[in-house]
């Protein structure tokens, strides 16, 4: 299927690893211009050369913390001189850090909000107008199972994400009638860096191998299998699409059947 958007300008923000990078590759491969940004310059850069290589498509590295305003300003400043206006905007960022109530101090919650909220809806505030005026656009937030089932130990992450959907499905009310589609993507164990790390502080913390905590994980998903960052890349390339335009406002759920609930 031809999701046509060749040619379309694609942001992809924290895309230099895992899922932001995943989504880039799948848009790059249906011919979308395609912009990712993220922190550390080497990886970014490596990331962008591979993206290349493996969609012959024109990938643009922009170094940028998501959670500073001015780099997100310089960020989309610099794809909109050198590709245009950006048609479809993934919003992605790392996770805040993990640990329970008691743990959190203000400076710790106000860290996640800029991390996670604040950071979409920056980036959301900047792209939108161009979407408008133009008549199209896609914004796709990728946030996490997390937002239909909270996940013990996660308290940052299930408050601060949940935040993202009410704003986005709000926000995709706004302007549904703009050819402008909002909507968020919520993994559940996708195969990444981000989960090997939390596999192997998990064994640490528990005394057990790794492996350990991997089957234990496993056997939670229906499936039988953690997911594949590109299967995450698949979705939100579609949408992204031309055909996904009657979708919005939807909190689509990959995560191999762990959710049980019923929406
Ligand atoms: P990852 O650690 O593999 O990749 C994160 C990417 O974000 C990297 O490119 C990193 O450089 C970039 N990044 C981190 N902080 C940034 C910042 N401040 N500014 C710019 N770039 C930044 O993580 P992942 O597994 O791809 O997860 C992506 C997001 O999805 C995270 O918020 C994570 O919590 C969430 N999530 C992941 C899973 C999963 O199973 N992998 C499940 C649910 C939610």
């Amino acid at each position: 299927m031809d999701l046509g958007i060749r040619d379309r300008v694609a942001l992809v923000a924290a895309a230099s690893r895992g899922l932001g990078r995943a989504a880039a590759e799948a848009l790059a491969a249906e011919g979308a211009r395609v912009a990712i940004a993220a922190r550390g310059e080497e990886v970014l850069l490596a990331a962008a050369r591979e993206i290349g290589a493996s969609t012959g498509a024109s990938v643009m590295p922009v170094v940028a913390d998501v959670r500073s305003p001015q780099d997100l300003e310089a960020l989309v400043a610099r794809v909109q001189r050198e590709y245009g206006g950006v048609d479809i905007l993934v919003n992605n960022a790392g996770g805040p850090k993990p640990g329970v109530f008691s743990q959190m101090s203000d400076e710790d919650w106000m860290a996640a909000v800029e991390l996670n909220l604040l950071s979409t809806i920056r980036l959301t505030r900047l792209v939108l107008p161009g979407m408008r005026e133009r008549g199209w656009g896609r914004i796709i937030n990728i946030t996490s199972i997390a937002v239909k089932q909270p996940i013990p130990n996660l308290i940052l992450s299930n408050a601060v994400r949940s935040g993202v959907v009410a704003m986005a499905r709000t926000l995709a009310d706004e302007v549904a009638s703009e050819g402008v589609t909002v909507n968020n993507v919520c993994p559940g164990y996708m195969l990444t860096d981000r989960v090997r790390s939390l596999n192997e502080a998990a064994a640490r913390a528990e005394g057990l191998a790794v492996e350990e905590v991997a089957r234990r994980t496993v056997a939670s998903i229906p499936v039988g299998r953690m997911g594949r960052p590109e299967e995450l890349g698949a979705l939100i390339a579609f949408l992204s699409s031309q055909q996904a335009a009657y979708v919005t406002g939807a909190t689509i759920q990959m995560d191999g059947g762990q959710f049980r609930g019923l929406m």
